[in-house]
């Protein structure tokens, strides 16, 4: 695969702090990456300087093999909040929207027209913005984005103000897409970078923590562990007096780090079935993305 994007130490300095802070990455054609981060890591701030609409105080964005002098041609932009002129319909959005992304105007109403129908909003593509839903207008502003078939899709949020069902649709047009498209999108929502990414890119107070494929962030992150939920509160305290490991105990249940107790499943149960406990549970499990998130990208108080 060739490298389609490449970022260098890329920082933007407001007055009083960096919103990026000296942040590289490269991305891969035809692969998608999840920018995650809480609230004012710096995402929407990393994908503005990539679309052009903010200047970086410092570094360097390379597009490779890029002939074009019109960056608008390359890239597809989806902001967090799209803004559209209410009395425009959808279809006349979008053709403005191809228009000013470089394909000719001959082209551009059946392009506009079969973009809509992609996204969703066949139907709905002669009807005036204003009369818009919230998922609507999230579709709407895809279409815009990718109507001129972008190199790059830079997608700030695509499916937060998404039903889970139209979240769960507009991430599968989004995996289709990714066959003709690089895409490189932000998100809160954990599942969604689960279903849909080839690497993970963790930004905390605007500089980039942690990245990797998912699974590699996974295997760092692991943290394998054996949770049992006990039938009676009072055997979390017998199990105590027969166990030499570190417990941690939530209600019910106790967990027991594997890697630090140097435990496996067999001798656990071996002691719950020969004590005679009476279980609800016993189940051995790793990080959720969620609590990864939590670790990598969010500072503890
Ligand atoms: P959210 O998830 O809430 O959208 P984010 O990760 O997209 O957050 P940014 O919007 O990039 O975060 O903001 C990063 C930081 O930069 C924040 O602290 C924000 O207040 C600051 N910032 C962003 N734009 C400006 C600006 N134009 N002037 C001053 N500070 C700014």
């Amino acid at each position: 695969m060739s490298i389609l994007l490449e970022v260098k130490n890329l920082t933007k300095s407001y007055s009083q702090e960096k919103a990026a802070d000296n942040i590289s990455f490269a991305l891969e054609e035809h692969t998608s990456t999840a920018l995650i981060g809480p609230n004012g890591a710096g995402k929407t701030t990393t994908l503005s300087m990539l679309a052009g609409l903010v200047s970086p105080s410092n570094g360097t964005i390379a597009f490779h093999n890029n002939k074009t002098s019109d960056i608008r041609e390359i890239i597809g932009f989806l902001p967090q909040y799209p803004k559209f002129f209410p009395w425009l319909s959808a279809l006349e959005f979008t053709e403005m929207a191809a228009r000013l992304s470089g394909v000719e105007a001959k082209k551009a109403t059946l392009e506009a027209r079969k973009t809509l129908e992609f996204v969703g909003l066949g139907d709905a593509m002669k009807k005036k913005t204003s009369a818009f839903s919230g998922g609507m207008k999230q579709r709407l502003g895809l279409a815009q984005a990718i109507v001129h078939k972008p190199k790059l899709l830079l997608l700030d949020e695509p499916v937060s103000a998404l039903d889970p069902a139209g979240r769960r649709q507009v991430m599968n047009l989004l995996k289709e897409l990714q066959a003709e498209t690089t895409i490189l999108y932000s998100t809160h929502i954990l599942n969604d970078a689960e279903e849909m990414t080839d690497q993970l890119l963790f930004l905390r107070q605007g500089a980039l923590v942690e990245h990797g494929s998912l699974e590699d962030v996974r295997t760092r992150y692991a943290k394998p562990r054996i949770l049992i939920e006990f039938e009676k509160l009072e055997d979390i305290q017998r199990f105590k007096a027969l166990t030499p490991w570190e417990l941690t105990v939530t209600g019910r249940t106790i967990a027991i780090d594997i890697v630090a107790e140097k435990v496996e499943m067999p001798a656990v149960l071996a002691i719950l079935y020969k004590e005679g406990f009476l279980i609800r549970k016993v189940e051995r499990q790793t990080a959720s993305l969620e609590e990864i998130f939590m670790e990598v990208a969010v500072i503890q108080s």
